[in-house]
């Protein structure tokens, strides 16, 4: 806003070399005006006087006649406030800001481009006139701020949004777990982490692991769309859920979202599918604090995970059972290279002919300092992820052939090994380097793997395997039925003997299902003309159900628990042979 647009008192000016009674007459004739210029003889201001100034002293009866012929000149101010109607009335805002507003100016003297006078502007006018422009400066301002804020928001959900799936981020999801511990809320704090999802990104390649978190994104979306579901990491998915919702219990909704998970999808390939381990805590029952709330599911998770895949709920066991791995992984190492870890022998027989067939080398831990004495289970996977599994393994694999050097041709000792160690392209040749210094048949070699060792890296597996096998030995596929092998695996792999695994073996008395697998299996080898064992044979009627199914060979306590000695009586068949 410039001044020539403000209301212009458009009055004339005084001559500076005029009376005092000149400003007099202008103001009881103008009694608005406040300010009156006066101007030298080119019309160019050249002083200025307030009416507060002059009128007080000789507005009276006596003050005229007092001041009325005096020189105007004697009374006047330098012209102080001049401003040029072009100028910007927001520019003297800083001066004016500068100075007591109670005394703000009485007005402005206007000058025109030549500088010379044009009128005067009422202070008031100007003040105004800068409270509308700053009104609309404020206006402006607040506008700015709102559409920051907005872009602020927007900034900030998108960082804490995960680009791929559109769930939130670990931030938020932190945040949204202490405003919930904060306000003492009752809720669940649940993590879900998908197993073979490593396999699935290196088996197709990347798009279809991205396919796979998104479809598992939208399914846990599916299930409670009332829940905060967040993206904390690579393949690890975190869900908040008020637990006040949850009115059937929510072990039984994890398991209805557990198989929702691991349904196929269709991706690039085919139909393919992940696995889930889900681990649940709750607020307040299971911690007091948000990171002993998130630990506590993280332990649930992380049992659901060692159990293969499922839904845990956090229970304080976990914690003792916790204690007791950090115990563990402890004297593992000392237990280790102290050959602590010594084998026992299990039998297997054959079925037809009641024959003593081998056995199978467990590792049992009889260290001296342990309180308790762990079963493999338990150390085995703890060995594999300290990267001394394979240590382990050369020494009872040492002993144990020691122990079997021996044995009648035709018996077999059979070995497990953990896939990691198949990593080591020089496994087979170590391993018949051992047997040939001890004095035992590569023919008498059995190894046994399990289903997950496919799962690391096929080409490369099934290259050991092969050199395995052109060294005479064999090849048993254990746990059979718990993995997720499909039959083109089972036909690739060099393979001898299939292994069913013991719980079907156990439930097949009581479970058709489980019968139906134990038959398809033993077929499937006959197809594949190699031979089936059942292990966990633990009563008469199971032997001789298998027996009736035409497996080959049997395992289990009915026929010989684990000992540290090999069989006493070799050359005697098993009692109960048919
Ligand atoms: P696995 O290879 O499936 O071994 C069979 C397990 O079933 C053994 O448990 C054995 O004691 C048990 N078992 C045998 N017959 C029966 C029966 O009739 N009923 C029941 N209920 N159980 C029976 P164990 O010795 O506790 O070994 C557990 C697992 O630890 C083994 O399962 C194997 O996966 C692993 N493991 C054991 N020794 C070694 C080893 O030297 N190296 C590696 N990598 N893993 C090993
Ligand atoms: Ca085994
Ligand atoms: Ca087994």
């Amino acid at each position: 806003m410039h001044f020539g647009e403000l209301d212009i008192q458009d009055v004339p000016a005084l001559r500076a070399d005029g009376l005092c009674r000149d400003a007099i007459d202008f103001f009881v004739g103008n009694p608005k005006l406040r300010l009156i210029a006066a101007v030298d003889a080119a019309g160019r201001p050249a002083g200025a006087l307030t009416r507060s100034k002059i009128i007080s002293k000789a507005a009276g009866q006596f003050g005229r006649a007092l001041y009325d012929a005096r020189p105007l000149a004697e009374f006047l101010d330098p012209p102080r406030f001049v401003v040029g109607t072009d100028q910007k009335v927001a520019d003297i805002a800083n001066e004016l800001a500068a100075t007591d507003l109670t005394n703000a100016p009485d007005g402005y003297i206007l000058v025109d481009h030549l500088g010379r006078y044009a009128g005067i502007v009422d202070g008031l006018s100007v003040l105004r006139a800068l409270l509308k422009l700053n009104m609309a400066l404020v206006n402006e301002l607040n506008s700015e701020v709102a559409v920051r804020g907005a872009a602020e928001k927007e900034a900030r959900r998108l960082a804490d949004t995960d680009a791929l799936t559109g769930l939130n981020n670990r931030r938020l999801f932190i945040e949204e777990a202490d405003r919930l511990v904060q306000h003492g809320s009752h809720a669940w704090l649940i993590y879900v982490d998908l197993d073979r999802f490593k396999y699935l990104n290196d088996r197709y390649g990347h798009a279809v692991g991205d396919d796979a978190l998104k479809v598992v994104a939208g399914r846990i979306h599916e299930w409670r769309n009332d829940a905060l579901i967040a993206r904390l990491g690579g393949d690890e998915f975190g869900i908040l859920v008020d637990a006040t919702g949850i009115a059937v219990g929510l072990e039984e909704e994890l398991l209805r979202l557990h198989a929702s998970l691991c349904a196929p999808f269709l991706s690039k390939p085919g139909a393919v599918s992940v696995g889930a381990s889900i681990g649940a805590a709750e607020f307040p029952g299971d911690a007091a604090t948000r990171p002993e709330w998130l630990h506590a599911a993280d332990k649930a998770m992380q049992r659901a995970k060692s159990d293969h895949g499922g839904v845990r709920l956090f229970d304080p066991t976990l914690d003792i059972a916790q204690a007791r791995h950090a115990r563990l992984k402890e004297s593992l190492p000392a237990a280790v290279s102290q050959n602590q870890i010594r084998p026992m022998f299990q039998p297997f027989y054959s079925v037809a002919s009641g024959q003593l067939a081998g056995y199978e080398v467990l590792a049992r831990w009889n260290g001296p300092d342990v309180g308790f004495i762990p079963g493999p289970d338990e150390f085995i996977p703890l060995l594999e992820r300290l990267g001394l599994i394979d240590e382990m393994f050369w020494g009872i694999a040492e002993q144990a052939l020691l122990a079997c050097r021996h044995m009648p041709p035709h018996q077999k000792v059979a070995l497990n090994v953990s896939p990691i160690q198949f990593a080591n392209r020089l496994f087979p040749a170590r391993l018949a380097a051992l047997a040939s210094r001890i004095g035992v048949q590569c023919s008498q070699l059995e190894i046994e793997i399990t289903e997950t060792a496919m799962f690391r890296d096929m080409t490369h597996t099934v290259s050991v395997l092969r050199d395995l096998s052109d060294m005479g030995m064999s090849i048993a596929l254990d746990d059979f039925g718990t993995g997720y092998s499909s039959l083109t695996l089972v036909k690739e792999l060099p393979l001898t003997k299939l292994k069913i695994d013991k719980s079907f073996i156990q439930s097949a008395q009581h479970s058709p299902s489980s019968e139906k697998i134990v038959s398809a299996a033993i077929g499937l080898s006959q197809a594949l003309n190699i031979l089936c064992c059942a292990e966990g044979v633990e009563d008469v009627a199971t032997l001789e159900r298998l027996r009736g199914m035409n497996c080959d060979l049997v395992q289990g306590f009915l026929l010989g628990r684990p000992a540290p000695n090999l069989v006493e009586n070799p050359g005697e068949a098993f009692s109960l042979a048919g």
